[in-house]
C-alpha cells in the first residue's frame, strides 16, 4: 500500500461512518453554522444554534431578528459582532435568491463571510459534491503526515490533497482528518504513542530524532 492508502485504510477504521458535528436540519441552518464556526468548536456553535433555530425556523423569522439581537443569541462565540453581521447579510442574500443555498460556488463566494472552507462543506454535506475542506484540523494533520510542506498555505493543502487521494474519497476523507484531528491528532498532546499512523509520520519522525 502506498501512503495515501495506508491514511484512507486507517481512517477508515478509525472513522467508519464519519459525518459533520454542527447540528442542522435545513440547508440555510448548516451554512450559517458553519460560517458560525470559524475559530470556534462546532460544539460551542451548537450551542448557541440549537436554541436559535428552534424559536426562529424558518429564513423568514431568521429576517426579522435585528443585528443587536442575533449578537445577543450569538455572543458566547468568538467573533460574534462580525459573525452577527455576516449572519443577516447571509439571511437576506437567501431570501433574495428563493430561499435556499444553491450548489453554485460562485453565487456562494459572494456572500458574507463566506470563504472556499464553508463552500466546500457545504458542497459536500447538501449536495455530495466531492470537496476537501480544509480547517484548521485538515491544515494541521496534513502537515504532520507530510501529506503537504511546512510552507504550505491552505489552497496548497487543498490541491496537494486532491491529488493524492481518488476524487470519491475526499469529502469522507474530509470528514475524517476533522475528527482525527479533534480526538487524535490534537493540536496539543497528539496520542502519537497509540497512533497506527506513526510509522508514516512526518512529525512523529521529527520527534524521536
Ligand atoms: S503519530 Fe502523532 S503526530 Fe503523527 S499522525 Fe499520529 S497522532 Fe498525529
Amino acid at each position: 500500500m502506498n501512503k495515501s492508502e495506508i491514511i484512507m485504510d486507517e481512517l477508515n477504521r478509525l472513522f467508519e461512518n464519519p459525518k459533520c458535528e454542527l447540528n442542522y436540519k435545513k440547508d440555510y441552518e448548516l451554512l450559517l453554522a458553519v460560517m458560525l464556526s470559524a475559530q470556534t468548536t462546532d460544539k460551542r456553535v451548537n450551542m448557541v444554534t440549537g436554541p436559535l433555530f428552534e424559536e426562529y425556523d424558518t429564513l423568514e423569522k431568521l429576517n426579522s431578528l435585528t443585528l443587536k439581537e442575533i449578537e445577543e443569541h450569538i455572543k458566547t462565540i468568538g467573533m460574534y459582532r462580525s459573525k452577527a453581521r455576516h449572519f443577516k447579510s447571509i439571511v437576506e442574500d437567501l431570501i433574495a435568491i428563493g430561499g435556499f443555498v444553491p450548489n453554485d460556488r460562485e453565487l456562494l463566494m459572494k456572500m458574507s463571510g463566506v470563504g472556499r472552507k464553508t463552500i466546500n462543506v457545504v458542497l459536500s454535506n447538501l449536495y455530495n459534491e466531492p470537496c476537501i475542506a480544509v480547517d484548521t484540523h485538515v491544515f494541521r494533520v496534513s502537515k504532520r503526515l507530510g501529506l503537504a510542506s511546512e510552507k504550505d498555505d491552505v489552497l496548497k493543502v487543498e490541491e496537494k490533497l486532491m491529488k493524492k487521494f481518488p476524487k470519491d474519497s475526499w469529502s469522507r476523507l474530509h470528514h475524517q482528518m476533522v475528527l482525527f484531528g479533534r480526538y487524535n491528532c490534537t493540536a496539543k498532546n497528539p496520542a502519537c504513542s497509540n497512533c497506527n499512523l506513526k510509522t508514516i509520520c512526518k512529525e512523529y519522525e521529527k520527534e524521536i530524532n
